[in-house]
């Protein structure tokens, strides 16, 4: 078969299972099967697609159409700029994410501590170290098996030099941690239990569990760390969150209540709670 026919294939096959984005999700799988990118399809089109290359892309193509996500077939997926190793025991980085980056890189100066509170693949954590210098940071998570992950990333994003700041912990939120930072940062699990199986087959059957569920009204994570967060930030540092989009004032209030100053609620570009970020005084 040639490029052109597997892509067209492999359109038809993905669109018929209902896949949304049914064509570029099978041009991007041509082309992580392939190494190729995008000019490949307009000017390389009528080009052999090797045997062995075709027979992948069809198991690919199946796993789509049977709701696997595409990230979790090619195993990345880009944040901030960087490329990040995935696998089913780690969420997928989110571009939403990417606006807790940016603000906490306002908040960041050279040579500070960053506790990332449920780490995940790392991608959190290690963008930041990507993007300052001499900063220190320790990424915590319960799941030994996303900790795997997120140390792979390590040598994937970063230098070898800031490599060596780069930390990880498994501990259940603070139960392990010691000392002090000047940014804490989390994106915690922040579903709502009931929520959970409302979402779409490709998160709620392949994406952990354990990295969206925040329990019954999904402010669990954020009541426990704002609670205790206060024990391991330094004087007049900052604890930084990703929220969902109907949770600005909660955590408004809540953050307000334990005592932290400054406190705003961040919208994401469709006008939506996305942020909350506090100093402590
Ligand atoms: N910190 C990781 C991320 O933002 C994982 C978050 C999570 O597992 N809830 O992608």
């Amino acid at each position: 078969m040639t490029y052109r026919e597997c892509y067209e294939k492999g359109s038809r096959i993905l669109n018929e299972a209902g896949i949304e984005e049914s064509t570029l999700d099978a041009r991007l799988l041509l082309e992580a099967v392939c190494g190729t990118d995008r000019n490949d399809l307009l000017v390389h089109g009528e080009q052999p697609v090797e045997p062995e290359a075709e027979e992948k892309y069809f198991g690919w193509i199946g796993k789509r159409a049977g709701r696997i996500p595409l990230q979790q077939l090619t195993g990345e997926q880009d944040f901030m700029g960087l490329t990040f190793t995935v696998n089913e025991n780690v969420l997928i980085p989110r571009q939403d994410t990417e606006i807790l980056v940016e603000e906490v890189l306002k908040e960041l100066h050279d040579g500070m501590r960053i506790l990332d509170m449920c780490t995940g693949s790392g991608c959190i954590l290690l963008s930041l170290l990507h993007y300052s210098n001499d900063c220190e940071g320790l990424g915590v998570d319960l799941s030994a098996e996303a900790l795997e992950v997120a140390g792979r990333n390590v040598l994937k994003v970063l230098t070898p030099e800031k490599a060596e700041h780069a930390h990880f912990l498994q501990s259940d939120l603070f139960e392990k941690v010691e000392g002090k930072f000047e940014i804490i940062v989390s994106n915690p699990p922040y579903i709502a239990s009931a929520e959970v199986e409302k979402l779409m087959p490709e998160v709620r059957d392949h994406e952990p569990v354990l990295a969206l569920d925040g329990m019954e009204d999904g402010l669990y994570f954020y009541r426990k760390i704002v609670s205790q967060a206060d024990g391991y930030l330094a004087q007049g540092g900052w604890l930084c969150f990703e929220i969902g989009y109907d949770q600005g004032a909660a955590l408004k209030e809540m953050m307000t209540e334990a005592g932290y100053g400054q406190v705003q609620i961040i919208k994401d570009l469709a006008g939506l709670d996305r942020v909350a970020v506090g100093q402590k005084k």
